[in-house]
């Protein structure tokens, strides 16, 4: 999967979660047009986690092993999945974020982890299990060339249109939060604080 698959699935499972989670605790007003109501629900997601941090989780695998596979060790691995694609690394910073949320109430790091965890499941990454179970079966798939992967990627529209529907599907998800930052206080903001009005 690609950026826009991953960021939107991610954003919009959160979203959802959080949505359900609150319906009860909500008294919504009927004054309320469906869109007022959706901003409503963006904003208190985005009071509770970060949703920079969270865009930061659902790309985190490919931030770290892309460049490792493809451009450090380019000729000992030639692929983009590796260690960040593991089990072993979303349990690792889990732990650290179960830790962190313990002993100091911060979250980010848990956030981080359902970022990344719902990385590996839109990967399909059960269906490389080498990679999923790293160190546990088998050793990281190696011998691959940079090329060849690119060729993979650029010819992925055209051989595999699941990835386009799933470029849409994350695209059309990420909308509420587009157009709550754009009606509220603006992308700066956004970026710098994390705050969606
Ligand atoms: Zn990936």
């Amino acid at each position: 999967m690609l950026t826009l698959g991953h960021a939107g699935i991610t954003f919009g499972v959160a979203l959802t979660a959080h949505s359900l989670s609150t319906r009860s605790r909500n008294t919504e007003r009927s004054d309320q047009t469906p869109g007022m109501r959706i901003r409503g629900q963006v904003h208190s997601l985005s009071q509770r986690i970060d949703l920079r941090v969270l865009f930061l989780g659902a790309l985190l695998p490919d931030i770290i092993d892309k460049p490792l596979g493809l451009l450090v060790l380019p000729d000992v691995y030639g692929t983009g999945r590796l260690f960040g694609h593991s089990l072993l690394f979303v349990l690792a910073i889990g732990l650290a974020g179960a830790w962190l949320y313990r002993a100091r109430k911060r979250n980010w790091l848990l956030v981080l982890t359902y970022g990344a965890a719902m990385h590996l499941l839109l990967d399909s990454m059960w269906r490389a299990p080498s990679v999923l179970f790293w160190p546990f079966v088998g050793s990281l798939p190696q011998g691959g060339t940079p090329e060849v992967w690119l060729s993979r990627m650029l010819a992925t529209p055209a051989q595999n249109p699941s990835a386009l529907i799933s470029e849409a599907v994350g695209f059309v998800l990420l909308m509420p939060l587009i157009w709550s930052i754009l009606r509220g206080s603006g992308l700066r903001q956004f970026l710098r604080y994390g705050e969606v009005e």
